[in-house]
């Protein structure tokens, strides 16, 4: 049977915060309701979508999932069980927002299958998390953080972000010291994108927004992986980092352009050389689940070619890159064939570098990574 990775939106937060672009929408009771209706719709019309696939991760993504009622994630996760096949040592996470953690929450988690939690702290500096809306403080974090070890999970990502505003070096470093002495087993670290229609795209547009340099922004990324790489939280991608057999399983999957199935409104898929993508109107979503048709919006055929392209800077992301004969076999062709003049000219350049059987992104690379994966477009 082949493999795929489960994706599941869950569109809702409590507050949007200055600098998001995804697709989140306020917290309102009802609206949940019709959307959790419509998602559990969707999820059986996949049914036969998924009838030759064991699904090997679930990543129940928002918004804040989190701030689900138990009794709603428990009828979500039981159509998951109902219409799919899923390992029984599947990677199965969920994103949460610090200070929507409760014992009870968590240990229903547990009890549902759930081993992996990804909780959004973004900074340790609480006047930079007021700055920027989130809805936590520091000190929510760490117990909620605490409270989900003593629930007994295991494998906790804590994603970040730097280059945010008014934070200064000795900030992000104070940010991850305190994140190491938590000896959480994956980080994410992420440079802010200030993303048009948003908050700060205002202020910054007000000129009312003091941010790092380009400079110190790429200074705290080397820091980053410096620090954690010290600590054993080694670098594996571009912005990801994990304790040796903790890197994340669901996004190792976007990364060697695997498949993956996404439900939800908005939720990309990659299926049998097609990439769709659902509507990004929860309420148009909900009109198409309830007319019985799946909620389209995009789709696009991928022919061998686009595979290719896909694949190189996609597992060009990850530290220990592209594997020649892992791609030989895939695609019955050597990359070198296809690409040597690009690859000699980009090894000449100092952003890649082949050595044994790999082709991988160098230090300098993967700062201006756009650059290089352009080149293969
Ligand atoms: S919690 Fe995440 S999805 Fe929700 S508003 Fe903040 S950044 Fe956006």
């Amino acid at each position: 049977m082949k493999e795929i990775g489960l994706y599941v939106h869950i569109p809702f937060c409590i507050k949007k915060c200055k600098y998001c672009d995804f697709i989140s929408y306020r917290q309102n009771n009802s609206m949940i309701d019709s959307y959790v209706t419509a998602l559990t719709k969707e999820l059986s019309m996949h049914k036969n979508t998924l009838r030759d696939y064991k699904i090997k991760t679930v990543f129940i993504g928002g918004g804040t999932p989190s701030i689900l009622d138990i009794n709603k994630l428990d009828i979500i996760i039981n159509q998951i069980h109902k219409n799919f096949d899923i390992n029984s040592r599947a990677e199965v996470t969920i994103e949460c927002n610090p200070g929507t953690l409760t014992k009870e929450k968590l240990k229903f988690y547990k009890n549902i299958g759930i081993n992996r939690l990804s909780i959004g702290l973004q900074s340790f500096n609480n006047e930079i998390l007021k700055f920027i809306g989130r809805i936590h403080s520091k000190e929510d974090f760490i117990d909620n953080y605490n409270k989900a070890r003593n629930a007994g999970f295991e494998n906790i990502n804590i994603d970040l972000i730097y280059g945010l505003p008014n934070q200064d070096m000795k900030d992000w470093e104070g940010t991850l010291k305190e994140v190491i002495k938590l000896k959480p087993e994956h980080v994410s670290a992420y440079s802010l994108k200030i993303e048009e229609g948003t908050v700060l795209y205002r202020l910054l547009d007000e000129k009312k927004l003091n941010l790092p340099s380009d400079e110190e922004d790429r200074d705290m990324y080397h820091f980053a992986i410096d620090l954690l790489n010290e600590n054993r939280i080694r670098q594996y991608e571009i912005s990801n980092f994990s304790k040796n057999g903790y890197e994340c399983m669901h996004n190792l999957i976007y990364w060697n352009n695997e498949e993956y199935l996404g439900v939800g409104v908005s939720a990309h898929s990659y299926l049998n050389q097609k990439r769709f993508s659902n509507t990004n109107d929860i309420n148009e979503y909900i009109n198409f689940i309830n007319r019985g048709e799946l909620p389209i919006q995009m789709e696009e055929y991928k022919n061998k070619e686009d595979e290719i392209t896909e694949t190189i800077f996609l597992t060009l992301r990850l530290n220990k890159g592209l594997d020649l004969m892992k791609f030989h076999d895939r695609f019955q062709v050597s990359i070198l064939d296809i690409y040597g003049d690009k690859i000699r000219k980009l090894i000449d350049l100092g952003l890649l570098t082949i050595k044994g059987n790999h082709i991988r992104l160098t230090s300098y690379g993967m700062d201006v990574s756009n650059q290089v994966f352009v080149e293969f477009l």
